[in-house]
């Protein structure tokens, strides 16, 4: 299958993980993973909930789980990967929370987005953490809230604006590590060159606006992106964790860029800003000095007729 789609491998990202400003532990965890064997590279995010210690130990223990899955699932369909991987995270922070009082009850969102050549994405989500995609200047959510203020939405009854007050906001309805058995909701679909891949949690989402993500998302490199949406979101109070993740597909496949051997010049060593370079090899101004070599080979050749002619 012929693809436009560079691989995985190239993709540009870049994530951060915040406290907030009023909570004293991070219960969000997350992770990238790329495996060259396969080429897929993977973004994964969890959010933990429970007391004491239970919900930065849930997160932990579900992104660590989604990451030895996708280590060890190399020959394995993208989508049953995560599913799979979502469902043994499952398994081990129930387990974990049934024989450990202290971490009774813990449970934890997770958001998981796979990559792979030619060009092929599989998202899986359980609970409220997001991934959006930047397509043509178009943002969307691609996963859906599995919460109260969502199903709200969902059913027309408040508005995003009104999600952000609601006394329910943080009340999720699926979630990573609560009952024995767990629902993953999965969606895969083609990538496009120049896409853009956002995954956060909630403290970004509750507390910046989509259309601000879509801004910085936009126009940002992928570190920087992170670091300015976490800044907003503690300017707006940062009430939560905040954790965003992202991954920028280049807008053009990296074999099609011209090559050449060569020391790299400063330059060559920034980023690929995506735009073309000028053709390497022969210039313009060698081609426009051929003529000039030819008429000069053809005087020579002529002043030696006539020298031998006169001296003859
Ligand atoms: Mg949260």
């Amino acid at each position: 299958m012929l693809t436009r789609v560079p691989d995985p491998e190239s993709f540009a990202t870049g994530g951060l993980t915040d406290v907030g400003q009023v909570r004293t532990v991070n219960q969000d965890y997350c992770d990238e993973l790329f495996d060259p064997t396969t080429g897929r590279r993977l973004l994964v995010l969890a959010d933990g909930m429970g007391g004491h210690r239970g919900g930065e130990v849930a997160s932990q223990l579900a992104v660590e789980a989604v990451g030895r899955a996708f280590s060890a699932g190399a020959s394995a369909d993208a989508g049953e990967l995560l599913c799979t991987a979502l469902e043994s995270a499952n398994a081990l922070v129930y387990e974990k929370a049934l024989s450990t009082p202290a971490l009774a009850g813990m449970g934890t969102t997770c958001v998981c987005v796979l990559f792979e050549a030619p060009g092929r994405c599989a998202v899986a989500h359980v609970g409220d953490s997001r991934a959006y995609q930047l397509r043509d200047g178009k943002f969307s959510q691609i996963t859906e809230d599995h919460s109260v203020v969502g199903s709200l939405i969902r059913m027309g009854h408040i508005t995003e604006a009104e999600a952000r007050l609601h006394p329910q906001r943080n009340e999720i309805l699926r979630a990573i590590g609560t009952h024995a058995h767990v629902e993953v909701q999965m969606t895969e679909f083609d990538l496009e060159p120049g896409d853009r891949y956002l995954v956060c949690s909630d403290g970004l989402s509750g507390m910046v606006t989509d259309d601000e993500i879509r801004d910085v998302l936009a126009t940002e490199s992928p570190e920087a992106a992170a670091r300015i949406l976490v800044g907003m979101a503690n300017l707006e109070g940062g009430t939560d964790n905040i954790t965003v993740q992202i991954a920028v597909i280049p807008s053009e496949p990296v074999g099609a860029l011209p090559t050449v051997d060569r020391e790299p010049s400063p330059a060559a060593t920034e980023p690929w800003n995506g735009e073309r370079t000028e053709p390497l090899g022969d210039s313009d101004a060698g081609d426009a000095g051929r003529p000039l070599v030819w008429l000069l080979v053809g005087g020579a050749l002529l002043a030696g007729v006539l020298g031998w002619l006169f001296l003859r």
